[in-house]
């Protein structure tokens, strides 16, 4: 047996990157969501080769102060959070201070970034979690991240990877859904050097959902709003007729967070039985919001699942909210009163 002894700091954030990053579309969630919480109001992301050889992520945010810059890629550094006490009350996607840790351990690293209040921006390279180089350089304000050769130095993982055009339909899918948790932000995705998205950040949800899924799909939409003493809901159903066989059309943030969750996809689809035939999943679009304390959102590093202090209520709230909606719609003649 070999003795206990803590592992270097490499091997750490190389274990830990394993859990954040598992994909090309896991970099493009992880820094489409630090835009976000920039503050920028348009976000480009554009790939290549299923973003396996690159990505590149620019935002007009905040930017990263020059002498933050080597610390933004400690792992477990972040600006979001600073004592445990804030867990409870989480208002940003980040909070975990992993991701530029993780993703500068398993690929090669560009960052340029500028910050309002700099003269100018600095350019800074890191390859397999080593610093290579820091520089100054004329930058429009925000951050523009480029990532290349994902996996270059974990083969066991870059195996595992799908063929080019399913990790680009990966991206594509983590795009529509960034897009559509937030569509007060203009987000442009380009791949092969094609626009496959390109959303106006006018904050209409209708809008976005145009955008993604066309029109028979805008135009076949229920609204859902709802309210209580601690969750907001808002968005839309899909009249039952837009059902699909599967549930890539459930959609639904939680405070802005693109999750997936056991609770509300049932009572989303209890909602709709009676509506849908059996084994047909329905088209939803729901923005709930609801206070801090009621949600935990530090249950996974990819930060995919939420748990709920009353999930119970929570079931009932988006039940009924739903199922208002879709009664809502049986009141409504078929046939125009007065033909
Ligand atoms: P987290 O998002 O959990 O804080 P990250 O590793 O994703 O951790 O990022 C570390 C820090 O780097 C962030 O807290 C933030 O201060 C800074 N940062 C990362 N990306 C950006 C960006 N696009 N614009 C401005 N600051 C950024
Ligand atoms: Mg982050």
């Amino acid at each position: 047996m070999r003795k206990i002894a803590v592992l270097d700091k490499h091997t750490i954030d190389k274990i830990a990157a394993g859990e954040v990053v598992e994909r090309p579309s896991s970099v493009v969630k992880e820094l489409v969501e630090n835009s976000i919480d920039a503050g920028a109001t348009a976000v480009t992301v554009e790939i290549a080769d299923g973003g396996k050889k690159l990505i590149r992520i620019t935002d007009n945010g905040g930017g990263i102060e020059a002498s933050q810059v080597p610390t933004a890629f400690l792992s477990h550094a972040t600006s979001k959070i600073e004592k445990v006490e804030d867990l409870e009350n989480i208002a940003s996607l980040g909070f975990r201070g992993e991701a530029l840790s993780s993703i500068a351990a398993v690929s090669q690293v560009e960052l340029i970034t500028k910050t309002p209040s700099a003269i100018s921006g600095v350019r800074y390279v890191i390859e397999g979690g080593v610093e290579q180089s820091m520089e100054e350089m004329g930058a429009p304000d925000g951050t523009t991240f480029l990532v290349r050769n994902l996996f270059y130095n974990t083969p066991a993982r870059s195996k595992f990877l799908k063929s080019d055009t399913s990790e680009a339909n990966y991206i594509g899918t983590m795009m529509e859904q960034l897009a559509l948790s937030h569509p007060e932000i203009s987000f442009k995705y380009i791949q092969n050097k094609q626009v496959k998205l390109h959303t106006s950040g006018n904050y209409n949800v209708k809008d976005v959902i145009y955008n993604v899924y066309g029109r028979d799909m805008a135009k076949a939409l229920l609204d859902v709003s709802y309210e209580n003493d601690f969750m907001k809901i808002e968005g839309f159903a899909g009249k039952p007729e837009v059902s699909r066989g599967n549930r890539s059309f459930e959609n639904y943030y939680v405070n802005g967070r693109f999750v997936k969750n056991n609770i509300i996809t049932k009572a989303i689809e209890d909602a709709y039985k009676g509506f849908v035939m059996q084994h047909k999943f329905p088209f939803v679009s729901l923005h709930i919001q609801m206070t801090g304390n009621d949600l935990d959102v530090n249950v996974h590093p990819r930060k995919l699942e939420v748990r709920f202090a009353r999930g119970t209520e929570v079931y009932d709230a988006i039940y009924e909210a739903v199922h208002n909606a879709l009664l809502h719609r049986e009141l409504i003649p078929v046939v125009p009163v007065g033909k």
